[in-house]
Order: structure tokens, then sequence, then C-alpha cells
């Protein structure tokens, strides 16, 4: 099964994919972490992505839909595969379904207004784990693997704003393209902790 989430910045699509990677034994692909990758390895899409992600706008298409292209050609992707923050726009859709077949695109519903603190108060691990301030007891390191926690350069309020524009105007307008092909599913439970959020994905998904 291939699976796309969708959601603003802030939504929980991260901490969801990890659980869904886990349980469903899908792979997990983020663009966003791709693109990290690149930035910490220095290479010429890191260097070009950095200056879009610093702005909270998103890196071009045609870089962006090569990049997936190339890694669904991989053999661990045929065995089901789950695109996080990937397409995030009509376009990179649309070239995803020149060149994959999508099953489902569960789309994880928040409000706006707790996204910006949900945002901002985000600490991650390299790991791929992800905690909220707020539940962290004054915690530096990952329950999980004791890696060091960090903030992710483009989680401060200005990007955030800028990310949160970019998702209303391009990236809210898959939610009609994947109901128009009869493949939306939508979480109303976004709002909920972790485990109430995929509680009602495990429904979704059966
Ligand atoms: P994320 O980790 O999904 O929040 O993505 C972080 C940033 O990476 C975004 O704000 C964009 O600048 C960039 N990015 C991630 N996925 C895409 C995509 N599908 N298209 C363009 N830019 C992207």
């Amino acid at each position: 099964m291939n699976i796309i989430l969708l959601g603003a910045p802030g939504a929980g699509k991260g901490t969801q994919a990890s659980k869904i990677a886990d349980k469903y034994k899908l792979l997990h692909i983020s663009t966003g972490d791709i693109f990290r990758a690149n930035i910490k390895g220095g290479t010429e899409i890191g260097k070009l992505a950095k200056s879009y992600i610093d702005a909270g706008k998103l890196v071009p298409d045609e870089v962006t839909c090569k990049i997936v292209e190339d890694r669904l050609t991989w053999d661990d992707a045929g065995n089901g595969y789950m695109l996080d923050g990937f397409p995030r726009n009509i376009y990179q859709a649309e070239q995803l379904d020149k060149f994959a077949k999508v099953d489902l695109c569960l789309n994880i519903d928040v409000d706006e207004k707790l996204l910006m603190d949900r945002i901002c108060g985000r600490r991650v691990c390299a790991c791929g784990e992800s905690y909220h301030v707020s539940t962290l007891n004054g915690a530096t390191t990952c329950a999980k693997c004791g890696g060091e926690l960090y903030q992710r350069a483009d989680d401060n309020p200005e990007t955030v704003k800028s990310r949160l524009d970019t998702y209303n105007t391009q990236t809210a307008p898959l939610i009609d393209y994947y109901k128009k092909q009869g493949k939306l599913a939508t979480v109303t439970s976004g709002e909920g902790s972790p485990d109430e959020v995929f509680a009602q994905i495990i429904k979704i998904l059966g």
C-alpha cells in the first residue's frame, strides 16, 4: 500500500509516519528529511534547498519531483511506502500520478491556531523522534535513542508564518485533489495526543 500523509506543518505527520512505518512495515520517505540530510552533507541539492527552506518556501518542483521519482525506484520501496511532505502542490501531485500509484491520502486535520505553538516548541532528534518542550521536563536528550535534542532552523516564528502561508495557498488544495480521486481519508482527531491520532489512523487503515 502506498500512502500520502497530508497536513499543515506541525500537524504531526512525522510522528504518525514513524508509528505507521513501525506497525505496517511501510517505508517512510520524508522530502524534508532528504533535504536536511543534503544540507548537512553540503551537497549541491542541499545548498539549493537551504535558501528555500530558510525562507519557508517550497524547493523548486523539478528538483523535488526528481528526488522522489528516483527514491521510489529503490528496492526497499517495492513493498509499500508512505510519503511525508510530498506532494506539496497540485503540480507535484500530477507528476506523482505519472510515476507512482497512490492508494490513500491521509489528511491530518489540526486547528491552525495550535500549529504555531506546536512547531515553535518542537525539539527533534536525529533518529526522527520529536517532542514538545512542554512535555520534556527539562530533558535535552531523546527518550528513544539518547541522542541530543535540537530545534530545527526553520522552526522559528517568522519562517513558520511563511510555511503556513505556503501550506494554505499551495498544499491545502490537495485535499480536494485526492477527494475527487476518491482516495482521501481525514484524520479528525489531529488535535489529540499522538496515540489518539494513531488510534484513528489504525481504524482507517483497518
Ligand atoms: P518538512 O520537514 O516536511 O516540514 O519540510 C521542510 C521544508 O523542506 C519545507 O518547508 C520546504 O521548504 C522543503 N520541502 C519539503 N518537502 C517539499 C516538497 N514536497 N516540495 C518542496 N519543498 C519541500
